[in-house]
């Protein structure tokens, strides 16, 4: 994994919090040394190029930065059940 990847996901597991804009595919992701923030676009669109505000990825452009890792996690954990799961849950109810 990469080590982007590995520092999103620690981030993640520390709470960071990610913003979703109200534009489809766009979020905002607090620096991890938390000065400023950092708007990420065009994650979990197929066929869009995802980019982000950060230094980091205007040196690589071509390669995700940590932003892009933390939103993609973000939104893989957000993304609902199965619809098996659903159905597990939705009986339990009644
Ligand atoms: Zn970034």
């Amino acid at each position: 994994m990469e080590i982007r990847e590995v520092r999103a996901l620690e981030m993640l597991r520390q709470g960071h919090r990610v913003a979703e804009s109200a534009t489809p595919g766009e979020f905002l992701v607090a620096s991890q040394a938390g000065r400023g923030i950092y708007r990420v676009e065009g994650v979990g669109l197929p066929g869009t190029f995802e980019s982000c505000t950060c230094p980091d990825f205007a040196e690589r452009v071509t390669a995700p930065c940590k932003h892009i890792y933390v939103v993609r996690h973000w939104l893989e954990a957000q993304s609902p059940a199965d619809p098996a799961e659903l159905e597990d849950l939705r009986r339990g109810t009644e």
